[in-house]
């Protein structure tokens, strides 16, 4: 069946906003609300509000009380409270009720946690922050423990060390800060969540297994957070070593040895014999000293938190990197939207510390809850501005929560476009095998409207991943897939991050598509809408029908009319129409999630015990 437009589920939310705004709109004719009887208004004509108002806040600001827009709101049946959190719409409302325009601003800047305070004399070189990337079973772990073990400070050998997520080395009198959570995703993970910490990638390649998915992975994470690459060639000492060989292979994805006149450093490395680590140390304080790192350390403690946990005895604990100014013990102290103070401070070996400079990985106690890793922290000098603030935070963040959309759909990017924000559309391709991903990422690759093009930032074979997922919503693109299909799961995490996946098994149907949203012209006409899954149990081989395949019904429903994919792997190897329906030996119109029947797929045999069956209706989207 040939593939029609769609769009995903945010196209739906979109409607589902505009459906509530409209009741609303309705709600401006009415002259008044119809409660008792308020005391005279006061003369406010205008507020302005930030986002994640409260009704009290909004009380305050319109000269009302809060128990007449509490009542208010009841009438028109939201249950709110003082502390509740306003979105824009309910505002207008409550506004238009008392005649009063409103008008939303951008958050307070003190209520960011981001810091701009740096003053240019008070510069001074910090250590640099690294991560670890690479295949799995290349070495990371190992190489990260034998840095470690190798580098621990003089009288620190044998102690206790303890694993809070970072660790400092030092080689000549200078320090490296290196994250203790290998891998492109937690790195992409910390990016999805606006921080940006990382400022040197070493990728990790086995000299004798060379260039692997997880390296190209790894690259491509790297180059989209624009971090500078060391490559570490590990496992030198192995008989099968071949580093020249991983050379040449990093060298064709665009990773260019500096030997060769690229500009990145190979190290030869073993880590598990200890060799080549003074080396990639060296190198590591080589491209530090070209990015220039500095930071001020002559104001509060500002950063972001690495990982953080519940401590039993302790309560919350964080893992927090101070990235620039200085932070002390007994600070005050906003991390996300927790408050705390500073209680006490230990680095990685136990020690507790007066104060914490940049780039120092620092365990905290004394917040009133558990962050989350990749929060920004700020101390403060003041502790009734800080609670305050993290009171905001806190709201705010519950409100965001709540209508979460931070990556781009295809229609948001057609209004980018229009109104000039947006010349350059990034974009994540995951195909069913290489040569289709090289193709779809060509094509994409030509496109070109007015001064608009797309940057295809990742494109590999296999199926949708959660990293794919945390990569597009770190980068605000959108990922196409072709041939391949997520799986409920990846689906949720993607609705939930608010990143759009297009799906498409014809590659000028993709490009065409692409083409006119770059052109603002997007009309979706249908949209496949998903409704259930199943998992095939067993196959019967019937002459004359085919093949049945026995399934349990995992999600959903399947009716006797849907379209079904055919999944294997996370690959769509079939598209068609459900030929049969039975329920035990009757035909059946409908069968329900948990419930096992037996279906044909019209046309196709080759079903397998394993795969999934995805069923879908094509529903047709009303032209907005
Ligand atoms: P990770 O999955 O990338 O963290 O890889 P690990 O650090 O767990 O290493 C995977 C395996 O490779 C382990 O058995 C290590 O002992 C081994 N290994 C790591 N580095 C080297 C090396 O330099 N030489 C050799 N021969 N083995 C290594």
């Amino acid at each position: 069946m040939p593939q029609k437009q769609k769009r995903n589920s945010n196209g739906a939310k979109k409607n589902n906003n505009n459906a509530h705004k409209k009741n609303f709109n309705n709600n401006r004719n009415r002259s008044n609300f119809e409660g008792p009887r308020k005391p005279a208004a006061p003369d406010i004509h205008a507020i302005t509000y930030t986002e994640g108002i409260t009704v009290g806040e909004l009380a305050e600001k319109t000269g009302r009380q809060s128990s007449d827009i509490i009542k208010m709101l009841f009438m028109e049946g939201k249950m709110v409270t003082i502390n509740t959190a306003l979105d824009d719409d309910t505002v207008e409302l409550v506004c238009i009720n008392y005649d009063i325009e409103p008008t939303k601003v951008k958050e307070r800047e003190e209520d960011t946690l981001v810091f701009d305070g740096d003053k240019p004399e008070n510069m001074m070189e910090r250590p640099p922050i690294v991560t670890i990337m690479g295949h799995v079973d290349h070495g990371k772990t190992t190489l990260l423990d034998t840095i470690r073990k190798s580098k621990v400070a003089a009288g620190e050998a044998g102690g206790i060390t303890q694993a809070i997520g970072a660790y400092q080395v030092e080689i000549d009198g200078r320090k490296i800060t290196f994250l203790d959570t290998p891998g492109h995703e937690a790195f992409t993970a910390m990016r999805a969540r606006g921080a940006s910490v990382t400022d040197i990638a070493v990728i990790v390649v086995a000299a004798d297994d060379g260039v692997m998915p997880q390296t190209r992975e790894a690259i491509d994470h790297a180059k989209a957070a624009k971090v500078p690459i060391v490559v570490a060639v590990n496992k030198i000492d192995k008989p099968a070593a071949n580093p020249d060989h991983v050379m040449q292979e990093m060298a064709d994805l665009g990773i260019m040895p500096e030997e060769w006149g690229g500009d990145t450093i190979f190290v030869r490395t073993s880590a598990k014999k200890g060799i080549g680590i003074d080396d990639l140390l060296e190198t590591i304080l080589t491209v530090a000293d070209v990015k220039e790192l500095k930071a001020d350390p002559d104001h509060v403690g500002t950063g972001t938190v690495i990982e953080a946990k519940l401590d039993k005895g302790r309560g919350p604990v964080a893992t927090l990197l101070v990235q620039t100014g200085t932070l002390k013990q007994g600070d005050p102290i906003v991390v996300g939207s927790c408050f705390g103070r500073v209680r006490k401070m230990t680095d990685e070996n136990g020690h507790e510390l007066k104060k914490a400079g940049p780039s120092t990985p620092i365990e905290v106690i004394g917040l009133n809850d558990v962050p989350e890793a990749g929060d920004l922290f700020r101390a403060f000098e003041n502790e009734k501005e800080a609670r305050a603030l993290a009171d905001r935070r806190r709201r705010r963040k519950i409100e965001s929560e709540r209508r979460k959309s931070s990556a781009m759909t295809l229609e948001d990017m057609s209004e980018k476009i229009e109104s000039g924000e947006l010349k350059e559309i990034p974009i994540i391709i995951k195909a069913d095998v290489q040569g289709s991903a090289e193709a779809v990422k060509t094509s994409m690759e030509k496109l070109e409207v007015g001064d608009v093009h797309i940057n295809v930032i990742h494109a590999t074979a296999g199926a949708i991943t959660e990293s794919d997922i945390m990569l597009a919503d770190a980068s605000h693109a959108m990922i196409i897939g072709f041939n391949v299909r997520p799986d409920a799961n990846i689906r949720k995490k993607a609705e939930e991050a608010g990143v759009e996946i297009r799906l498409h098994n014809i590659i000028y149907k993709a490009t065409e598509e692409m083409e006119n949203a770059m052109k603002g012209l997007l009309e979706p006409v249908y949209e496949d809408v998903t409704i259930g899954e199943a998992e095939v149990r067993e196959t019967y081989k019937v002459s004359k029908v085919g093949t049945i395949a026995g399934c349990m019904i995992t999600d959903g429903k399947v009716t006797n009319t849907s379209s079904v994919r055919l999944i294997r792997e996370g690959i769509v190897i079939y598209d068609g129409k459900l030929g049969s329906l039975k329920r035990f030996k009757d035909d059946a119109r409908e069968v329900l999630k948990g419930f096992e029947c037996g279906m044909t797929i019209q046309n196709y045999n080759d079903i397998k015990i394993g795969d999934t069956m995805e069923f879908y209706e094509a529903r047709e989207v009303p032209v907005e």
